[in-house]
């Protein structure tokens, strides 16, 4: 099985997954996207992304290397290889895809039922402004795009086998659990 998650940035998809790696550490392996975007402070090329150049990938979508890949904000292309998949199976794992949500619908559509697909709610776009504000990430150009681009996300939550509002922590990453023992495990 494969597990995919999405969510708009901000609602807490990062934080409830560490919890859930934590409380199986051997059953998942994180797919590790490539993207355009820069490094934020702390974050490791090869475990957080795959940081590339735009021309790097350009080369690797020729080379029909992506599962799936988006501009996800101006600018700004993520994409799943297709590598990842068989280096986490390799290592008995089950791979998780942490993506936005068309990539997440895309990846779900080419899978099928070898698929599960949880979206992450915000109790609301305040709420989760408020998150990105506190989280000290954006400039207010990018905290604007992505406050923007979250209602669009979140009109996509219906193709998703599960929706968990991220309201309490502690609530939703029981409600998270519960859906990967079913569904996963
Ligand atoms: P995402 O990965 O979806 O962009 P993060 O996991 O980085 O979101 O969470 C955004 C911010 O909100 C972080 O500062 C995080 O600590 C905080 N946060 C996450 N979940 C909750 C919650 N249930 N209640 C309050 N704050 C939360
Ligand atoms: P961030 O810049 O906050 O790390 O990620 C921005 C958005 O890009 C998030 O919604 C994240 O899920 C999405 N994203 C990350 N990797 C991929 C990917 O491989 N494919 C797609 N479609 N979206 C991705």
């Amino acid at each position: 099985m494969n597990l995919i998650v999405s969510a708009p940035s901000g609602s807490g998809k990062t934080t409830i997954l560490k919890k859930i790696f934590e409380l199986y550490p051997d059953k998942f392996g994180f797919s590790v996207s490539a993207t355009t975007r820069t490094p934020r402070q702390g974050e490791v090329n090869g475990k957080d992304y795959y940081f590339l150049s735009a021309e790097e990938f350009n080369k690797r979508i020729e080379a029909s290397d992506f599962l799936e890949y988006e501009q996800v904000y101006d600018n700004l292309f993520y994409g799943t290889l297709k590598s990842e998949i068989d280096r986490i199976n390799g290592e008995g794992r089950y791979p998780v895809f942490d993506v936005d949500v068309k990539g997440g619908v895309n990846i779900k559509k080419t899978l099928g039922d070898k698929a599960y697909s949880i979206f992450i709610m915000p109790p609301s776009v305040e709420v989760l402004k408020h998150r990105l504000v506190n989280r000290g990430t954006e400039t207010e150009e990018t905290l604007n795009k992505r406050i923007q681009r979250a209602e669009m996300e979140i009109s996509y939550a219906k193709f998703f086998d599960k929706i968990i509002v991220n309201d309490d922590l502690a609530t939703a990453v029981k409600e998270f659990s519960k859906a990967v023992e079913k569904y996963i495990l």
